[in-house]
């Protein structure tokens, strides 16, 4: 028995071996080959497809649908006062809430907007002077406690974006959308 087993210890020892010694010699002649082929494709250098992953289809995809949008946003004749202050089209939320969208949009219960979908027929408030987002938050009589002070026409964009950027000014403006939605009979009142 002990025989057998010093047999199959040889023929294993023997195959290992040669196995090594195999394995070298392919591999010599591998190296050989792909130093050949790289030379080749060095001095050659013929053109070849390569297959690009799905994620660069879909990146490019994204490119291209964003670049589209950004066009129709800048061509664009809707959300104008929107389109100043938030210049760059993306998928990501602006971070406003309702109130500070109503009053960038000007989409909201005031006159202005109002009469535009023929809800009203002028957009005067009822303090007599025209009813948009910038009267409520500047001029308003009957808004006086969140008052803001009047930009110049020249300043009115910098204007707004300080407001959205200053925590004190957001809340101040919140109120104030909250006043007007809350009391819209009394600054809305409809003269005909
Ligand atoms: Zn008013």
């Amino acid at each position: 028995m002990q025989h057998l087993f010093r047999g199959i210890e040889l023929v294993r020892s023997d195959l290992s071996k040669e196995g090594q010694s195999g394995v070298r010699g392919r591999s010599s002649d591998g190296n050989e080959c792909a130093d050949q082929l790289a030379k080749e494709a060095i001095t050659k250098g013929y053109p070849f497809l390569l297959r690009k992953p799905l994620s660069y289809l879909k990146a490019e995809i994204k490119s291209a649908a964003l670049s589209i949008w950004q066009d129709n946003w800048d061509n664009g004749e809707t959300g104008r006062s929107t389109h100043d202050i938030v210049l760059r089209v993306s998928n990501k939320p602006v971070g406003w809430n309702r109130e500070e969208i109503m009053f960038v949009t000007g989409h909201g219960p005031f006159p202005s907007y109002l009469l535009r979908f023929h809800l009203r027929t002028h957009d005067n408030c009822s303090c007599g002077g025209k009813g948009d987002p910038i009267h409520y938050a500047t001029k308003c009589p009957f808004t006086l406690s969140w008052h803001f002070q009047t930009p110049t026409v020249l300043l009115k964009l910098q204007w707004l974006k300080n407001i959205l950027t200053n925590n004190f000014s957001r809340t101040r403006l919140r109120l104030l959308m909250r006043f007007i939605c809350d009391e819209n009979n009394l600054i809305v009142e409809d003269n005909n």
